[in-house]
């Protein structure tokens, strides 16, 4: 008998008939002599209908109640699972956050949690109940409700599957799986079997939106097993484990991409120490966050180019807040480019393999593409290009490192 978690995103709770498809698997899994706890997302759609009620209400209203509102829409899926699960002959109850409790700091929009009780769900299992839980939500110390931030249910799963000492934690959606790429882009993309945390960290937070970046953090610091699986075919997903799991590493796992990238260059920056410091610290304490740097080379050992990236959405904000503070940066020029395109090659084997950014570049001069940035890590390579090569340039790479599925697979 193994204890499994098992959370259901929008999509796969979006309506009534796929709520019973849910309960199905469910009963399935519950059948077999498994502990379950579901965590349920909202219905697709609701949460973005709700948090546009609340900009209706107030373009600046109060979180707390924002985070009443939009706390709303797992609820109703949470109940309905239930009823769903026991109109089939499933013994099952729903959990709110607060009945477990979900306990979370007071940042609300965006809540950490802090502890999780465990006594109901233990109580609601050794009754042979499964249990649903409304992912998403918690309560905070001064008993209001909060939520965890956007795609939060899936930081839902992974805590709760780490609090209960769960085997594993499976995560149903609308794809099967994580693949080597964008299948959109490149048709012959491939699924994953398994993939490191580390590997789906940087896939995660550089556009693969599969799985909510904290979650994958928080899987990792628990060595939670995560599975990503469709909600509507019955075929194993992607395992997302430690590296001791992985026999056979490749060198490359995948190639993630993020449109939402920005670039700026601060021209002709006084060369002095402190600089860099300077230019920085306001655009931290209006949390916009930086990625890429790049400082070049002083030419007459006066000035200096700063290169840098922000998120697309801050890009005239971060722009607007250097202009105010040319004077005192003493810079001759701010030029930006929103157009731009994060393409990240990503893989544990770099680390004891040469020769990997090499042939990074040497695939993008092939197709005459300019990189404008690159960073590195141990276990990524990045580059920004300009947006228009997005295709060409991860199509190619994929090729350049053997990562296309065999014709006719
Ligand atoms: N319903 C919430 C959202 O749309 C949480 C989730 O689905 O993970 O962000
Ligand atoms: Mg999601």
């Amino acid at each position: 008998m193994a204890r499994i978690v098992k959370k259901f995103g929008g999509t796969s709770v979006g309506d009534m008939d796929r709520i019973r498809n849910v309960a199905r698997r469910v009963a399935q899994a519950a059948n077999e002599g498994d502990e379950i706890v579901v965590v349920v997302s909202a219905m697709a759609g609701v949460t973005n209908q709700l948090v546009g009620y609340c900009r209706d209400a107030a373009p600046l209203h109060d979180a707390r109640e924002y985070d009443a509102v939009v706390a709303s829409g797992e609820q109703v899926t949470a109940g309905l699972l239930a009823i769903c699960l026991q109109e089939i002959g499933v013994p099952a109850r729903s959990f709110l956050g607060w009945q477990l409790p979900m306990r979370t700091n007071d940042v609300h929009g965006a809540a950490r949690i802090e502890e999780i009780g465990t006594d109901a769900l233990d109580a609601c299992l050794a009754g042979g109940r499964v249990a649903v839980v409304a992912g998403f939500q918690g309560i905070a110390d001064d008993n209001r409700i909060t939520t965890l931030g956007r795609g939060g249910s899936d930081t839902t799963a992974v805590a709760l599957a780490a609090a209960l000492k769960a085997e594993r934690c499976d995560i149903y959606t609308d794809v099967d799986g994580v693949y080597t790429t964008d299948p959109r882009i490149v048709p012959r993309a491939r699924k994953l079997d398994k993939i490191t945390y580390e590997e789906m960290l940087e896939m995660a937070s550089l556009g693969a939106k599969v799985l909510q970046t904290r979650s994958v953090a928080l899987a990792m610091k628990y060595g939670v097993r995560t599975q990503v699986l469709s909600s509507f075919e019955d075929k194993p997903g992607t395992l997302v484990v430690g590296e001791d799991e992985i026999v056979e590493q490749e060198v490359v796992s995948g190639i993630a991409y993020s449109r939402g990238e920005a670039k700026i260059t601060v021209v002709g920056l006084e060369d002095r120490p402190g600089q860099v410091s300077h230019l920085f610290a306001p655009l931290a304490d209006e949390n916009i966050n930086v990625d890429m740097i790049v400082q070049s080379a002083s030419e007459d050992g006066h000035s200096t180019d700063v290169t840098f990236t922000v998120p697309e959405d801050d890009l005239l904000r971060a722009v607007k807040i250097l202009e105010a503070n040319k004077e005192e940066l003493r810079f001759r020029d701010i030029v930006y480019n929103g157009d731009v395109v994060k393409v990240s090659v990503v893989g544990v084997g770099m680390r004891s393999h040469a020769g990997v950014a090499r042939t990074m570049f040497d695939t993008l001069a092939d197709k005459g593409i300019n990189i404008q940035v690159i960073s590195t890590s141990e276990i990524k390579v990045s580059v920004i290009i300009d947006a228009e090569y997005t295709e060409l340039a991860v199509r190619a790479l994929h090729t350049a490192y053997g990562l296309d599925a065999p014709v006719g697979a």
